[in-house]
């Protein structure tokens, strides 16, 4: 029989870093039964952080995906949370979290209200229109004011939240909650960590503000639906609890509203009625619209695929985790049904899948499933092939879902292992972190003997260390971080290479007529061969492709990698006996340092988007700091409380900027960034920073 999908929720908690998102998923997995043991984040025993990195550090980097069951009103439902990064440095993560959940809590700090981390967090949510209910969390913190919190959304957002519940008391008298549908006080006892509820009438010197918050609600709720309105407009007390929460349901699924909550997960506060939220206002897996993807035998076709378990097999895998008995993959079925033992197919590189064993996983345990189903979220084990952001379907009706997009990495970071045993282990571990995380590179540089790893932010690359250290037992030396240049080309070149040796026997020969060619921004390494009349083998274009693919890491300019480079192999020659796969695979390495040189190579640098906020006072003052750091201003725009400015910047300018924004607005101004794209450097910087690295490999290599 198939389950019954309005009865699931894929949904994750977003916020940005320390306002509460690993305690309140802490406290979920509580209530929802399979976490028996609470753990508190400062005393580093959180549930969903598996790593011990992230347990040091306080914070949540892996997207795991948790299964909870959930009781409401009589009715069973399963909510399956993906945990969700709050730290900007690791955009691959938000993206494949935000790629596969139906909707969103947003959890605000509830005295700082929206902060420049949130919009980030926000605009993320945005992006993959996702539908969001809101938070307000530690309200029992001193100068918590859910008045001003519930404010800064509707005014830095620009969105509408609507209130559907109201804090009885705050800060160190903050002890339960106002239901605005029920008009009832809800009350969390402390000895059972607030596992029992109690429902009272409303407090009396609250009563007239949550009859002023309701009557707000209902006016926003039948605006929402035209026929509602109707009926409101004849009678307004004919309208019921059912209705609201229908039309609330229906615009907060349009992203027109956010149903808000409040309350404290630290203080068990509040989170067993977030969770009936999640259930009343989020979607079902059938709500949000249909899977987007091609054809893979015809990449022009588009085609959707239904959320019905009946449809032919398709998923995505957003995780992968390296596991002592083999990968464990995370993957979101979209349609169609996955049993255990099948084989499926991985459209993007042709091969064929094992499912051996699937699992739902909770906080604690894996429950090991016959069969996983459309609009599930569950672990799979005997994947061989298969990456984060690959899609996994019926062989016989294969769909190529949309691609996650991988940023470039913007720093980078020298490491190299202390003995040839550290060494060794380095190259292991090295393959799977990188299977795991996509946005993670590592090359290592034969002149140099040091390994580049490159990633998405400082901490990102801490993080990898750290990893490396602990899980892998790699002792290394680390260097410090680095902005990641890259080197292109500009013009193209015309160019013929031979390679050829005789030593004793037999010889080598191979010989190759190519053009090279600027690539469009993004198009990485291209290889195409126009080759008539044999004159090169077909057997040996595959060695040609490696020679030159293997030598993009490695710029003519200082080393740096390369980025968007065509190559063109439209003639050559081989020898009967000379001629092998090596002998033109070292052509095509000889090729590309002989012609690269002649082709215009330049610098080019990581351009951050920043979005800064400043009170008014200091706009002249920001705007002048930033231009000094070589920003392009994009836009000013006024915010209630101050001005928030839009710039793109070179990463390399904008170390260390926090600390001055906040020298400038006396500690008021606040900042966030991330990566855009690359430019070229201005030729005085190009120089210096081309020099420095050769420098620097001179006295490593040396
Ligand atoms: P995350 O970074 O968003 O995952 O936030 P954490 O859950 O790690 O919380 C950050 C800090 O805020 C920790 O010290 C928590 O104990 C504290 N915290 C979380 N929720 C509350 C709350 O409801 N009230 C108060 N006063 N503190 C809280």
């Amino acid at each position: 029989m198939a389950l019954d999908l309005s009865k699931f929720r894929n949904i994750g908690i977003c916020a940005h870093i320390d306002a509460g998102k690993t305690t309140v998923t802490e406290r979920i997995l509580f209530y929802t039964g399979r976490s028996y043991k609470m753990g508190e984040v400062h005393e580093g025993t959180a549930t969903m952080d598996f790593l011990q990195e992230e347990q040091e550090r306080g914070i949540t980097i892996q997207s795991a995906a948790t299964t909870c069951p959930w009781e409401y009103e009589g009715t069973d439902y399963t909510i399956n949370l993906i945990d969700t990064p709050g730290h900007v440095d690791f955009t691959i993560e938000v993206e494949r979290s935000m790629r596969v959940l139906d909707g969103a809590v947003v959890v605000f700090d509830g005295k700082e209200g929206v902060e420049a981390q949130s919009e980030t967090v926000w605009r993320q949510a945005d992006r993959y229109g996702v539908p969001r209910i809101c938070f307000i969390n530690k309200m029992d913190k001193i100068g918590a004011d859910f008045d001003f919190s519930f404010k800064s959304i509707k005014q830095r957002l620009g969105v509408k939240p609507i209130a559907v519940q109201l804090p009885i008391g705050a800060s160190d008298t903050f002890e339960g909650i106002v239901d605005l549908l029920t008009m009832k006080a809800y009350y969390f006892d402390e000895g059972e960590l607030g596992a029992i509820v109690t429902e009272k009438d409303i407090p009396d010197d609250l009563r007239e503000a949550a009859e002023l918050y309701r009557h707000e609600m209902v006016e926003n709720a039948v605006e929402l639906d035209d026929t509602l309105m109707e009926k409101y407009l004849e009678d307004e007390s004919s309208i019921t609890v059912e209705e609201i929460k229908a039309a609330l349901r229906k615009g907060t699924i349009e992203r027109k509203c956010h149903p808000t909550f409040c309350g404290s997960a630290l203080k068990n506060i509040g989170v067993q009625r977030l969770l009936n939220g999640v259930i009343d206002y989020l979607p079902d897996p059938t709500e949000v619209p249909e899977v987007k993807g091609t054809d893979p035998r015809d990449k022009d076709t588009q085609m959707t695929r239904p959320h019905s378990p009946d449809a032919p097999f398709a998923g995505l895998v957003f995780k992968v985790v390296s596991d002592t008995h083999g990968d464990l993959s995370y993957v979101r079925i979209y349609s169609g049904k996955l049993p255990r033992g099948t084989r499926v197919l991985n459209p993007g590189n042709g091969k064929k899948e094992n499912v051996s064993r699937i699992f739902a996983m909770h906080a604690k345990d894996r429950e090991a499933l016959e069969v996983a189903e459309a609009g599930g979220i569950v672990a799979v084990i005997g994947l061989r092939n298969s990456m984060t952001g690959d899609t996994l379907c019926d062989p016989d009706d294969p769909i190529l879902l949309e691609r996650m997009d991988f940023p470039e990495p913007v720093i980078s970071m020298s490491i190299e292992p202390i003995t040839a045993d550290d060494k060794k282990k380095l190259g292991e571990a090295l393959t799977t972190i990188k299977r795991e995380d996509p946005s993670f590179q590592a090359n290592y540089n034969d002149e140099t003997g040091e390994t580049i790893i490159a990633g998405m932010g400082e901490l990102h690359l801490d993080i990898k260390v750290d990893i490396l250290k602990r899980t892998y037992g790699v002792e290394l030396e680390v260097g410090e971080p680095q902005v990641a240049y890259r080197e292109t080309i500009t013009q193209p070149v015309e160019d013929s290479y031979t390679h050829k040796k005789q030593s004793g026997g037999s010889g080598q020969f191979g010989k190759i007529d190519y053009r090279i060619r600027p690539g469009e921004p993004g198009s990485g390494f291209k290889f195409e061969s126009t080759v008539v009349g044999g004159n090169v083998p077909k057997e040996f274009f595959p060695a040609i492709e490696k020679g030159f693919a293997g030598m993009m890491d490695q710029g003519p300019l200082a080393g740096f990698p390369m980025l968007d480079v065509e190559v063109e192999l439209f003639d050559g020659g081989y020898h009967a006996v000379d001629s092998s796969a090596v002998a033109f695979e070292l052509a095509a390495r000889g090729a590309f340092r002989q012609s690269m040189i002649r082709a215009g190579p330049q610098l080019s640098e990581p351009f951050m988007k920043v979005d800064v906020y400043t009170p008014e006072d200091n706009v002249g003052d920001v705007i002048g700091d930033l231009n000094r750091r070589r920003a392009m201003i994009k836009d000013q725009e006024p915010t209630p409380t101050g001005i928030r400015i839009k710039a793109e910047a070179p990463l390399a300018e904008m170390f260390g900027y926090i600390g001055h924004l906040r020298t400038i607005t006396s500690g008021r101004g606040q900042f966030s960034m991330e990566f855009s794209h690359y430019l070229p450097c201005p030729q005085q910087i190009a120089e210096k920073v081309i020099q420095a690295e050769k420098e620097r490999r001179a006295a490593k290599a040396s």
